[in-house]
C-alpha cells in the first residue's frame, strides 16, 4: 500500500498531531489506516492516506454499487425507502434557502437528486468524478453533468445553490474547491454540506467501528466546531443546519455489522435513537447533518 503523510492541518495549519486510533476499510479493501487529531485545534484525519492517485481502487467495490442498485438484504431495502425520504428533505431545505433556481450538486452520483429537482424545475448541472455514474446521471439529458474539470466552465456568480452530500470529506483540494464554490455562487448563493458528525453519539459508541469513518475514502472527519472554522477561513458563514435523522440509523447498522459481522437490527434501532435523542436533548451533535452557508458580508 503507498501512503502519504499530511504534515499541516487543513483546518488550522498546526503541524503537530497525535494519534486517534486505527479504523479498517470494511468495505473494499480490509486495510487499516490511522486517524491523527490536531494537538491544537481537535481536527481529525486519516493520515497517512492513499495519495490521490491511488485511491480510485478504494472505490471500486460491488458492495458499493448495489447501494444504490439492488434491493435485496433489509440494509438495503431501508436504505432504498430512507434515500426517498432524504431526497424530499434536501429539497425542502434548498427550496427554503436558495433564492433563484441555479443549482450545483457536486458530486452527484447517479443524479437522483438532481433528477427530483429538476422535477421540480430548478436549472440543474452537476460534477461526478466517477465515469459510471456521471454516465447513468447524463441519461436525463436537462441535466448538464460533467467530471471535475467542468467546474471551471461554470460562470462566476451564477449558481443560487450548491450542494455537497456526503462529498466534501472525499475532496483532496478541498481549499481550492472551497474558494471555487465561494467563485461561483452568486453573491446572495447558499452553500449546503452535508458531513458524518464524529461527535455524535452513534461514533462515539461504536469507535474505530463507526461506519461513518469510512476509511481511506473520507480523508476528513469534521464535527460542526471544525466545519464552521474552516467555512470562515473560506468567506461563508454558517446560518442554519439541519439533523439527518435517519442516518443515526442507518451508519449504526453498519457500525453493528462491521462490529460484530451480524445485523444486528435491534440494537442499532436503539443506538440510532439514542443518537438523535442525545442530539436533540444536547444541542447539535447528531449522526449527520446538513450544513448551510451563505457568503460572508
Ligand atoms: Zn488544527
Amino acid at each position: 500500500m503507498i501512503t502519504e503523510t499530511v504534515k499541516k492541518c487543513i483546518v488550522c495549519g498546526a503541524q503537530s498531531f497525535r494519534e486517534h486510533f486505527e479504523c479498517k476499510d470494511h468495505f473494499v479493501s480490509g486495510e487499516k489506516f490511522k486517524l491523527a487529531i490536531c494537538e491544537t485545534c481537535g481536527f481529525c484525519f486519516t493520515n497517512p492516506r492513499p495519495p490521490i492517485d491511488q485511491i480510485s481502487p478504494y472505490y471500486e467495490s460491488d458492495a458499493y454499487v448495489s447501494h444504490s442498485k439492488t434491493s435485496s438484504g433489509i440494509t438495503n431495502r431501508l436504505f432504498h425507502l430512507s434515500r426517498k425520504y432524504t431526497i424530499s428533505y434536501k429539497k425542502r431545505i434548498l427550496e427554503k434557502y436558495t433564492s433563484g433556481n441555479t443549482l450545483l450538486d457536486y458530486g452527484c452520483g447517479t443524479g437522483d437528486f438532481l433528477n427530483a429537482m429538476d422535477r421540480a424545475g430548478w436549472d440543474c448541472s452537476g460534477i461526478e468524478p466517477n465515469e459510471g455514474a456521471r454516465k447513468q446521471a447524463s441519461q436525463n439529458k436537462s441535466l448538464a453533468i460533467t467530471d471535475e474539470a467542468g467546474l471551471s466552465d461554470i460562470p462566476d456568480g451564477s449558481l443560487g445553490a450548491i450542494s455537497l452530500w456526503h462529498v466534501l470529506e472525499h475532496i483532496y483540494p478541498i481549499s481550492e474547491r472551497l474558494s471555487s464554490f465561494h467563485e461561483k455562487l452568486s453573491p446572495d448563493g447558499t452553500l449546503f454540506v452535508a458531513l458524518p458528525n464524529m461527535n455524535s453519539y452513534d461514533a462515539r459508541r461504536y469507535g474505530s467501528y463507526w461506519a461513518a469513518f469510512d476509511v481511506p475514502r473520507h480523508i476528513y472527519h469534521f464535527t460542526p466546531d471544525s466545519i464552521n472554522t474552516i467555512m470562515k477561513e473560506h468567506g461563508f458563514d454558517m446560518i442554519a443546519s439541519r439533523p439527518m435523522l435517519l442516518d443515526a440509523f442507518y451508519i449504526s447498522m453498519l457500525s453493528e455489522k462491521y462490529k460484530s459481522g451480524r445485523s444486528k437490527i435491534i440494537q442499532a434501532v436503539f443506538t440510532g435513537l439514542s443518537s438523535n435523542i442525545q442530539a436533540s436533548v444536547k444541542g447539535r451533535n447528531y449522526s449527520s447533518l446538513i450544513y448551510i452557508f451563505k457568503k460572508s458580508k
